[in-house]
């Protein structure tokens, strides 16, 4: 059976020449993310993306769940091509889907007609086609309105193809889209789903994380590179760059107040954060802030806090409660390696007190006593960079 997997594309409200681009990119995205199943044949025609093995060693299952991760496709099938005759089209609904034609207690089947030269209508052809289906499987009764089976054909402009209900897929637009973000990934369960859910509006991110060896190990960073490995499948190709960050606790913490401690190490994250974004081309922050979540994401501390970036600061998860967060990090696969138990540098040093209400001017004031720029240029030149496959 030479099956091929079809890939509905999303959000067809874009239009024109933002159409054409964003294919262009959704099937340079596809190439890339099943290029390691084999060599495949990859084109758009109305409004589905045709992904055809173009060897006999293609992994076909392989290639499918791949692009079951690639933002932009809304559904997806496995299908089968036939020629456009009804005699062709019921054969291969028979063999293609024939087990679960006997598997089934009741079916229907649901055509669709793009090519207007067929000469029967999609009605006819469905009804058609569900008799002889019907007679061939007496067992199964007709139920327009909950089958336990659709059978699926579509005439198309090159062939007809026949497939079993389509699933949802990731949704979302192509990554490279959305511009570029530089992502703050700690070793938590937000950053993770909050890097996700940017990708998933098209961004293509590169990470940052701050270490702090001694105070945090080896397997703290290792956790953070593994969270990163586990977004691929769903962000593409990833860099962390894992910036040293313990000279600067250091520094706030022998010259600062001790209830600042938190918020000014967090503007040392968004400057160190702004940096690289500059550096890279990239037009926006992203983390995993939520409003309310702790004491550093009230709305005074995440003002303080975005005071110190220069370029826009996205927050994606700032109105959803942990549980909402929790069940998209088990979606996506990140939230038993996030629950490992390995310290941050956000736990090292912690105020026992720390400010909720912060005032901008007054955490300035208290900069004053830091050498900020040199502490940012050493930390950004000190950075490990590492490329994730
Ligand atoms: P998470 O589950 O993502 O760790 P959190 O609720 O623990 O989030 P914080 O530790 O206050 O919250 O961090 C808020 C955000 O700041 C994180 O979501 C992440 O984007 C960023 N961040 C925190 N620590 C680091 C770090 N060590 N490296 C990079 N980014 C960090
Ligand atoms: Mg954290």
């Amino acid at each position: 059976m030479n099956e091929i997997i079809l890939c509905k594309l999303g959000e067809v409200v874009l239009k024109g020449l933002n159409r054409r681009s964003f294919e262009m990119k959704l099937m340079s995205n596809i190439r890339r993310r099943t290029a390691r199943f084999g060599k495949f044949r990859i084109y758009s025609k109305q409004s589905t993306i045709y992904v055809e093995p173009a060897e006999e060693t293609c992994d076909l299952s392989g290639a499918y769940a791949a692009c079951k991760q690639v933002f932009g496709i809304i559904a997806i099938a496995r299908a089968v091509p036939c020629p456009k005759e009804k005699e062709a089209i019921l054969a291969t609904a028979k063999t293609y889907l024939g087990e679960a034609l006997t598997a089934a207690r009741s079916f229907k089947v649901e055509s669709k007609r793009a090519d207007k030269s067929f000469p029967m209508s999609s009605i006819q052809l469905s009804q058609w086609v569900g008799g002889e289906l019907h007679e061939a499987y007496p067992h199964l009764k007709v139920d327009v309105h909950h089958p336990e089976l659709t059978v699926y054909v579509e005439v198309r402009e090159d062939a007809a193809y026949v497939h079993a209900p389509a699933e949802p897929a990731a949704g979302g637009l192509p990554i490279g889209m959305g511009g570029r973000a530089v992502s703050l990934l700690s070793g938590g369960i937000d950053s993770p789903v909050a890097s996700y859910m940017m990708a998933k509006r098209g961004v293509q991110l590169e990470m940052i994380h701050f270490a702090s060896p001694p105070y945090t190990s080896e397997q703290a960073r290792e956790k953070v590179l593994q969270l990163a490995r586990e977004l691929v499948p769903w962000c593409g190709r990833l860099t962390v760059h894992v910036v040293p960050f313990a000279e600067i606790q250091e520094e706030i913490r022998r010259s600062c107040p001790e209830d600042h401690f938190t918020l000014i190490m967090r503007r040392f994250m968004m400057r160190l954060a702004d940096a690289l974004a500059h550096e890279l081309g990239c037009g926006a922050l992203v983390t995993g802030e939520c409003l309310g979540q702790v004491a550093s994401q009230t709305m005074a501390a995440l003002a303080v806090s975005e005071d110190a970036a220069t370029l826009p600061v996205l927050r994606p998860l700032i109105g959803m409660d942990k549980e909402e967060i929790v069940r998209i990090a088990r979606h996506i696969g990140t939230f038993d390696t996030s629950i490992l138990p390995y310290e941050d540098c956000c736990t090292v040093f912690t105020p026992r007190h720390p400010k909720t209400k912060p005032h901008v001017e007054e955490v300035r004031e208290m900069e004053q006593a830091l050498d900020v720029a040199g502490l940012v240029q050493r930390a950004m030149e000190n950075r490990d960079i590492v490329k994730i496959k």
